[in-house]
């Protein structure tokens, strides 16, 4: 670490070098000095960044149209892989912004919105009905006449308003959904030109989409000079891969920002430019994955051309998606398989039907054959006219319901941390500007001089809607109600002020499998549980005000699986599939490099550091997990002594089972599954009388771990009353193990015959236990099972576990001091899982989609809104129709598109939330190995340890009385600073 800034100059050396003349990328990373010097390079950067808090004079904004979180891991990969590299260390443009957030994308009325209703979200700042364009949810698809009364102005059309130029490049039809958004006013989009106006429309006086753009908007195009407005197709411009079919040339994307730029720059007073990479939506919509991935990789290219043509102190500068699609990778592939490429063979993936299948896979779309699955052997499926298979036949393949990124840069980009509604976007660029209700003085009718009473009234009705009645939708139709949480939401990110303590705690809360498509899914289920639509909840780890993604990849997988992920997320350290514990020098059951090829968990710092420890599982206690926390195996599956080879063993190596209990005796609190594994083939398990424990060795790990214990207040439980009973006041170690395998899955709970506690449950003991040492505590919980009910394709079984573990989120919320512990949620890899075709808003999660005109199902058949790219729900023998059939049922298992016996990983980026001392350092795109250096930086432990003491201050410790003072007062100045900014700006 201290010879940090010249190790950095050595990395980014031989970084070039390699990048220029070979693909050793691998070798490198085998080295734990890789992760921990680029962890520590991207600690420095980030605690480098200071928030920009003057008045943006420029607003650029890129969508990519369609473009979810699993779209952009997958366009980097590629991006790196067109440049000859492995591809999954690759960074976009749009990856290196520092500051990230989430939005929810769903519309008024549709739990999967369309391009319109989202756009009139990000572009207006009030979220609408699915269809239709610049106008609020009191206007219903089709309806001219509440169209009249129902526009909402676009950040557009204030900027132009506040003398600023304004531009619009789009690869679409420049009256298409997106861009119409920010010039027109129109209940339905489809209505782009005269012939496609129905004539009562026009009767009652509403205008086409093209006609209003040119008879209302001239202000976008005065005579080239101030604005970039040219026409290269009579429909949309081309993907980026067909640009030659254009018979007289078109401009890319880059090109046409570039002049745009050069353009509006012109004007003193700034601009506005909207660009969007169109044509990614509609690849997706073909299932011609090569069309979306090339044309994201082009506008990559227009995001970075802009990039170095901008002053960023000046100009807010942000790039996000409209919406997601059903578009998943995954299947563990080798590192640097080629993305648009099949997966090599493998015994990780069992495929029923003995046929290839692709990394990239849809849950619905065109792909599917009625026929049967098509083989692949011989298919050039990296050719660009190349259809993906899907699960469920459709004509278009269609959009997916999960957040999406936003990435930002300039001022006011900090505000883009955490979880918020889409509409929140087109706040935000016009908070920075100082436009619309935001420019103190000058316009009419801004909501927020009321803006205080308004959000009392506004928690009174919510509070009381959420007691009594399923009204949402019918407050959401005000345009009040978005610009009012949003003037919410930027108050609470000005008032969050870094804490730059010593984080004496440490929790981490790891869902297993958590995608972002998991996390999304679940927060509707459990809004759906209490009786409301769904979409508009928010899970406890929603509210954590810090986010960033993490790239999950390992060494030697695109996918990863959780054992080196854990490596990584809890040693700092990436590593090889099945590995755990162990860097990346140790392959796959080299026995022999493990022991030298040790990685150390911040689990063992913090002990190191006299502090208090525990694991919180449900699945078994040896599980991939929880061993990188304390054990070294080069095979995760070496859990008990008869899973260790003789030969294996003769060289010295351990079962993660004996590794616990011989090596870590001072972990203070052990709660999970895995009673077998600690416990001898002659042991009869005393739940289940006719089942044995599994090790071979002869060794009563239980009770070795008991008699190690002797003299302390210890306790081993194995029920649920005797969990009850245990007093933590009188406790110091607690075991606890409820199964001989895995816990339960939560909506199982019952069938655990001596009772098992909930993970909340699980999580407030530990807390209670743990809490009790002066020096602090690091606490490890994992939602264990998400996973497991993914891999057999029951996404009920998944989701009721994210809520269980969400459950205990908050539980144990309620019980640290968020100003002294280091709280943060992630996951450690993602699934094929999807949600999407365009369900009504409330639509059971786990349901059928209702039949309707926006989804053309080739089969004539329902199909479920959870679909899994590959898994155990392809059937074999045609598709299953669903009439009839319950699906929400906890083993319904999800049809696939893929037949799999069990579904596998997906590679995309995963999120990170965050609260506590040092969480401010969780924004923008990581590789995961970095949460354990936050964890530890937080906390000064390990490499940090020293630097702490002269660098950091102990946290503060004011009263609860002086922290009110403070909120009130930073309420206060949050006015005071809006209007210093933006009048004197
Ligand atoms: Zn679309
Ligand atoms: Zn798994």
């Amino acid at each position: 670490m201290f010879g940090a800034p010249v190790k950095f100059a050595v990395l980014a050396a031989w970084w070039s070098a390699w990048a220029l003349t070979c693909s050793c990328q691998t070798e490198e990373e085998k080295q734990p000095k890789y992760w921990n010097d680029l962890a520590w390079k991207d600690i420095q950067e980030t605690l480098k960044v200071q928030p920009k808090t003057g008045v943006a004079k420029n607003v650029i904004l890129f969508v990519g149209d369609g473009m979810g979180v699993s779209t952009v891991t997958a366009g980097r990969i590629l991006k790196g892989q067109l440049a000859g590299r492995t591809g999954e260390e690759e960074l976009l443009e749009m990856d290196k912004l520092p500051y990230s957030a989430l939005v929810k994308t769903y519309n008024v009325d549709r739990q999967t919105g369309d391009s319109a209703g989202t756009a009139t979200a990000y572009l207006t700042g009030v979220k609408a009905n699915y269809g239709t364009v610049g106008v609020d949810a009191t206007v219903k698809r089709n309806d001219c006449a509440a169209s009249f009364t129902g526009k909402v102005k676009s950040v557009l059309k204030h900027a132009h308003e506040a003398g600023k130029s304004t531009g619009i490049v789009v690869t679409a039809r420049i009256t298409h959904a997106s861009p119409s958004a920010s010039y027109a006013a129109s209940a339905n989009r489809a209505w782009e030109h005269s012939g496609k106006l129905p004539t009562d429309a026009q009767a009652l006086g509403c205008s086409d989409i093209a006609l209003q753009l040119v008879r209302d908007n001239p202000f976008i195009n005065t005579a080239a000079t101030h604005s970039e407005k040219s026409l290269f197709q009579p429909d949309h411009m081309q993907y980026s891969l067909d640009r030659e079919d254009d018979p007289a040339g078109e401009p890319t994307i880059a090109e046409m920002t570039t002049k745009a730029i050069q353009i509006l720059s012109k004007n003193p007073k700034g601009f506005f430019l909207f660009v969007e990479g169109s044509k990614i939506d509609l690849g997706h919509h073909a299932s011609k994955a090569a069309h979306a991935l090339h044309d994201l990789v082009a506008f990559n290219d227009a995001v970075g051309a802009a990039k170095t043509m901008l002053d960023l102190d000046e100009t807010l500068f942000t790039v996000t998606a409209d919406h997601s699609h059903t578009f998943t990778f995954g299947g563990y592939a080798p590192r640097g398989t080629p993305i648009l490429g099949i997966v090599p063979e493998s015994e990780d993936n069992i495929v029923l039907d003995g046929k290839p299948f692709t990394n990239i896979l849809y849950g619905n779309g065109p792909g599917y054959r009625l026929e049967g699955r098509e083989n692949l052997t011989g298919v050039n499926t990296a050719d660009k006219e190349y259809i993906q298979q899907s699960a469920v036949p459709m004509k278009f393949e269609s959009h997916g319901g999960e957040d999406v990124s936003v990435l930002s840069d300039g001022p006011m980009a900090h505000l883009f941390r955490g979880l918020h509604e889409q509409s929140y976007v087109a706040h935000v660029m016009k908070y920075a500007a100082c436009i619309g209700e935001y420019a103190y003085g000058q316009t009419s009718g801004g909501t927020m001089f009321g803006a205080p009473v308004k959000f009392a009234v506004l928690a009174a009705w919510w509070s009381a809607w959420a007691l009594t009645c399923f009204c949402q939708t019918d407050e959401e139709r005000q345009p009040e109600y978005w610009n009012d949480l949003a003037w919410k939401d930027i108050r609470d990110a000005l008032n969050l002020q870094p804490k730059t303590g010593v984080a004496k705690n440490v929790v981490l809360f790891l869902g297993d499998g958590m995608g972002v498509s998991t996390v999304t899914a679940g927060r509707i289920l459990k809004g759906q549980l209490a009786g409301r639509t769904g979409e508009e909840e928010l899970l406890e780890m929603d509210k954590l005000p810090y986010s960033a993604l993490v790239k999950t990849y390992n060494i030697d997988r695109q996918t990863g699986d959780s054992a080196a992920t854990a490596t990584a997320f809890l040693g700092g350290v990436k590593a090889n599939y099945y590995t755990v514990g162990v860097d990346g020098t140790v392959a796959r059951g080299d026995c022999t490099a493990s022991l030298t090829g040790k990685v150390k968990s911040v689990l063992r710092y913090a002990h190191e550091a006299g502090k208090s420890t525990g694991i919180v599982v449900t699945s078994r206690i040896t599980h991939a997990t929880p061993a990188a926390a304390y054990a070294f195996a080069a095979n995760r599956a070496w859990e008990h002594s008869g899973k260790v080879p003789n030969e294996t063993q003769a060289l010295g190596c351990s079962d993660i089972a004996l590794q616990l209990v011989r090596d870590n005796p001072y972990i203070n609190v052990l709660l999970g599954g895995g009673r077998a594994y600690l416990t001898t083939t002659n042991q009869t398990d005393p739940e289940y009388p006719d089942q044995k424990g599994f090790r071979t060795d002869g060794r009563d790990l239980i009770q070795e771990w008991r008699d190690g214990k002797q003299g302390s207040a210890a306790q081993y439980v194995w029920r649920k009353a005797e969990f009850d009973q245990v007093d933590p006041a009188q406790t110091d170690y607690l075991m606890g193990l409820f199964e001989p395998g895995h816990m339960q899955y939560s909506l199982n709970i019952g069938n655990d015959p001596a009772g098992e506690p909930t993970i909340a449950e699980m999580t407030t003991k530990a807390l209670q236990i743990l809490k009790k040492n002066p020096k602090g505590f690091f606490l490890l919980v994992e939602g264990s099972r998400i996973d497991l009910g993914h891999h057999d394709s029951k996404a009920a079984l998944a989701l009721h576990d994210v809520i269980a573990f969400d459950d205990a989120i908050g539980a144990a919320k309620t019980m640290v001091d968020l100003d002294e512990t280091l709280f943060t949620v992630t996951a450690d890899h993602s699934h094929m899982f999807s949600f999407g075709g365009y369900a009504p808003r409330g639509t059971p999660i786990l349901g059928i989609v209702p039949e309707s005109e926006d989804n053309d199902v080739l089969d004539n058949m329902p199909f479920t809104n959870i679909l899994y790219g590959n898994g155990p729900g392809y059937g074999l023998e045609g598709r299953h129709n669903l009439t009839g059939v319950n699906t929400t049922d906890k083993d319904y298992i999800q049809q696939s598109a893929v037949p799999m016996r069990y579904e596998s990983h997906s590679g995309e980026d995963v999120s990170v939330f965050s609260d506590g001392p040092m969480a401010h350092l969780f924004r923008g795109l990581h590789e995961q190995s970095y949460v354990a250096h936050v964890m530890k930086y937080a906390a000064c432990l390990g490499e940090y340890a020293e630097t702490c003491q002269t660098s950091r201050v102990p946290p503060c410790t004011t009263s609860a009385a002086d922290r009110r003072t403070w909120s009130g007062f930073a309420l206060v100045s949050t006015f005071l600073v809006l209007v210093v900014r933006c009048k004197l700006g």
